[in-house]
């Protein structure tokens, strides 16, 4: 039996709210149990100088976690942000990259900004399936405004992702944070709605793992990536 009584397969429950703050180009507030996570997606017309050779645009991904999001305050980090911030922005604009064709916006660049208002586990992939409805809002204003023929130029293969673990002997999927604090291994897939793997971060954090181990893992998180791609799914209008 898992800390909060769910199935060893059973997601917590996910709510999307697109468009939760005005400003921002698209926006949504991502609510995946007690993990709220904040997207939005800005568009400017700038690009860095080795995509203007290139004849493309580019999409960066940003993270923070606000000082109240978590148990104990967490500091603002500064001008310098902490390496596991650092990991995180990466790996969301790998995954976002992933899903787009950077030569449908030339001169463009769209920054993805994830700003965790609550913290319990799993914030790289709320932020990383948030990331990708607010990138897809984004781009449909930038059809509406004529930059862009269509939103499917730009997004040829929406993205979205899971975390999932070994807790004790079982291999679970979508941990909260008590269960990934005492995780034998703690892993994250980022996949495409149509069941393809863009990304795999798995890390032994107790035991080492054998290779059955990994293969059953696999299998729980394309399992857990076609659960994800069902719920958000109707948010992305490609
Ligand atoms: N966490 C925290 N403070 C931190 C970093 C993490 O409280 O400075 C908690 C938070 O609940 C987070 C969880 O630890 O969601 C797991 O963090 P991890 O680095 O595994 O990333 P995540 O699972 O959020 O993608």
């Amino acid at each position: 039996m898992r800390v909060d009584g769910r199935k060893f397969d059973e997601l917590r429950p996910i709510e999307i709210i697109p468009n939760w703050t005005e400003n921002p180009d698209g926006s949504v507030l991502i609510k995946w149990g007690r993990t709220w996570v904040l997207c939005t997606a800005s568009v400017e017309y700038r690009s860095p100088m080795w995509q203007k050779e290139k004849d493309e645009g580019w999409v960066t991904g940003d993270y923070g976690m606000l000082p109240g999001s978590t148990d104990t305050r967490k500091r603002r980090p500064g001008l310098k942000p902490d390496s596991r911030g650092t990991e995180i922005k990466r790996l969301i604009g790998r995954s976002l990259r992933g899903a787009c064709d950077l030569s449908a916006i030339p001169g463009w660049t769209i920054s993805v900004d994830c700003d965790v208002l609550q913290a319990d586990g799993g914030t790289r992939v709320a932020s990383i399936t948030g990331g990708m409805i607010a990138l897809s809002i984004a781009a449909e204003s930038m059809v509406e405004k004529g930059l862009l023929a269509s939103v499917s130029k730009l997004i040829t293969e929406p993205v979205i992702a899971i975390s999932l673990g070994i807790v004790g002997e079982d291999a679970v999927l979508d941990l909260n944070y008590k269960e990934d604090s005492t995780a034998e291994v703690d892993l994250n897939l980022v996949g495409t709605l149509n069941g393809k793997c863009i990304e795999v971060q798995g890390t032994s954090e107790g035991r080492a793992m054998e290779k059955e181990d990994l293969d059953n893992l696999l299998d729980l998180g394309f399992k857990g990536l076609s659960k994800v791609s069902e719920i958000a799914k109707p948010f992305i209008n490609v």
